[in-house]
């Protein structure tokens, strides 16, 4: 069974790669994050996912651009932003997977507990059907912890903040309350 894995990000990827290589699972990542703001944070995690992929000793393909078009509409939306950023980077991944042939796709957000998690399964759920492709469901969540504690003993980034520029800036709001 050869299965793409969206990668969000390397720190949320390490438990999900060890645990379906556990299984014999075959697997390949897709890095497809328009979101991430700016551009040097989208550079260092790439750079991150990149290092976990030598490390783990899989093949990752990379879908770069950054998407300014995209984002602007992601941050125009303020309840649905999740939502449309999930849907974004799982309906690429679906199509990326069709048409390269897998036999399955996933995606790392399924790692976090910091996600909607139910929202993200029923979004691969829905896409599945639509692009005829299964998706592999775990909840990985439970190894979330032990896969930040590896990716720092392999000095791998762990950043602060989901991603867009609406989370930055939240993340430091929670900042200044705390100082
Ligand atoms: S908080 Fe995270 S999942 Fe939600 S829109 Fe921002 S980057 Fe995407």
């Amino acid at each position: 069974m050869k299965v793409l894995m969206h990668m969000c990000c390397a720190p949320c990827s390490v438990y999900p790669v060890q645990v379906m290589k556990e299984k014999g699972i075959e697997i390949e990542g897709l890095f497809f994050n328009p979101n991430i703001h700016p551009i040097e944070e989208f550079e260092k995690r790439k750079e991150n996912v990149e290092k976990l992929a030598d490390i783990e000793d899989f093949f990752v393909h990379y879908l770069t651009d950054f998407q300014e078009e995209k984002w602007q509409q992601i941050e125009a939306s303020d309840q649905q932003r999740c939502k449309m950023c999930y849907e974004m980077r799982l309906k690429r991944t679906f199509e990326y997977g069709k048409e390269h042939g897998f036999d399955a796709v996933t995606t790392s957000l399924l790692a976090s507990p910091y996600q909607k998690h139910e929202l993200i399964a029923n979004i691969g759920n829905e896409y599945s059907k639509l692009y005829d492709l299964p998706f592999y469901y775990e909840d990985f969540r439970v190894g979330y912890r032990e896969g930040i504690k590896e990716a720092k003993e392999l000095d791998i980034y762990c950043q602060r903040y989901c991603g867009c520029i609406l989370s930055l800036k939240e993340r430091i709001n929670e900042l200044k309350q705390e100082i």
